[in-house]
């Protein structure tokens, strides 16, 4: 076995399913393990990897700005936190940033917030949907409605009452006089790519109006240009109070965002909320250059080029392969949802230099950096069909 691996196992927890691949560089939508075996990757970093791996643009305003300043603490100014909070003001809503370091930290602000919202008049209940993902710590564990995840860390944060997605008649059952905020994905990821109704939404925003409830947008996954729009909420034409962002806002390194509509900017005042990394230089100068290669290089636009083709493909794979029982999905987000476990699937295109995601057992979940290539798209889909025939 590799060195690599030996040792992780030794000393590292094993909270990970991992695959016996040592990964040790990455060029575009490629990525070698130290064997040098090439790979298509369809899911670069969980979706964090939206402009593909060592980007020369981002890798020379990292290595810049390394030099200068990696880290400073947020009783100080730098130059670059203020910007990036603008250019994702500018992209989404009127309003003001928080800057943390995971989707999971984000959310846990934006929980905050509401309950902070709601305090006076004593509300605290939050709204959730049905197989959502918000990420681990308790209190973003609490707003994800699955209980495969949840299970062993009871008792969980209060507060929290789930619902299925595009339902409202159900979530108007769900609201009390304690309830506070609704939070969803506008696209469960993790879940299996479940997509919201317009129709549902804008019922919900509606709602949320005449009840004085907060809505959150989670789009740790969504946001930053995955859906073919900035944010996902730009389809729907539905603003939301709070917006959650991880994932790709720096493209590979770690950075979060809450996102809160004006109105709403001074419920966290000083010292209620912080972060020791959060907003720091290094990460900051790396999301605003994102911003840039956004503009520069039409990346949107690529979105939603290259959503047609991974449909395209999609839709043919599912009238030829019956194991393939519906296809989801928006821009370079897509889920495959098999009859049958997907896990084996994902080894075999693995096997076969393509990495792709297994998620909620059946459901494979393509997302493709967002600067892929068509001939990166046609060559993977050729790897995938190969494994749709051989298991067929
Ligand atoms: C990945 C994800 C999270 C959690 O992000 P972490 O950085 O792992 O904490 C939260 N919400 C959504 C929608 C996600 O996809």
């Amino acid at each position: 076995m590799h060195k690599e691996i030996v040792l992780n196992q030794r000393y590292v927890l094993p909270t990970y399913r991992r695959e016996p691949v040592v990964f040790s560089r990455g060029r575009g939508s490629y990525i070698y393990d130290v064997s040098g075996k090439e790979y298509v990757d369809f899911f670069p970093g969980w979706g964090v990897g939206i402009l593909g791996y060592g980007h020369p643009r981002m890798v020379k305003a990292i290595k810049e700005q390394t030099e200068k300043l990696v880290n400073l603490p947020n009783n100080f100014y730098h130059p670059y936190q203020g910007l990036l909070a603008e250019q994702i003001i500018r992209h989404s809503f009127k309003g003001k940033v928080f800057f943390a370091n995971s989707g999971a930290e984000a959310v846990e602000g934006c929980i905050k917030l509401m309950r902070a919202y709601g305090a006076k008049a004593g509300r605290y209940k939050i709204i959730t949907f049905h197989n959502s993902f918000h990420g681990r710590t308790i209190g973003a564990l609490t707003a994800t409605a699955q209980a495969k995840y949840q299970k062993p860390f009871r008792p969980l944060l209060a507060g929290f009452t789930y619902i299925p997605i595009n339902d409202v008649a159900r979530l108007k059952k769900a609201v009390d006089k304690k309830t506070v905020g609704i939070l969803l994905e506008p696209i469960q990821g993790e879940g299996g790519i479940n997509i919201f109704s317009g129709e549902f939404l804008r019922q919900v925003k509606a709602f949320c109006r005449q009840h004085d409830l907060l809505l959150g947008f989670d789009e740790v996954q969504t946001g930053m240009g995955r859906t073919g729009e900035y944010f996902c909420f730009q389809h729907y034409g539905v603003q939301p109070d709070i917006m959650m962002l991880a994932k790709g806002l720096g493209a590979g390194v770690p950075i979060s965002a809450l996102v809160v509509r004006q109105g709403l900017t001074n419920i966290l005042g000083p010292g209620m909320h912080a972060s020791t990394f959060g907003g720091g230089p290094l990460v900051c100068r790396a999301g605003i250059e994102v911003f840039n290669i956004f503009k520069d290089e039409k990346v949107l636009h690529n979105v939603r080029r290259a959503g047609k083709i991974i449909e395209r493909h999609l839709r043919i794979m599912q009238a030829k392969y019956p194991v393939i029982k519906e296809v989801r999905g928006k821009g370079c987000m897509w889920g495959v949802d098999l009859r049958t476990k997907g896990a084996v699937y994902f080894k075999e295109a693995l096997k076969a230099g393509l990495v792709i995601n297994c998620t909620h057992e059946t459901v494979l979940r393509i997302m493709p950096a967002l600067n892929v290539t068509s001939d990166v798209l046609e060559k993977g889909f050729a790897i995938l069909e190969s494994v749709f025939k051989k298991l067929r």
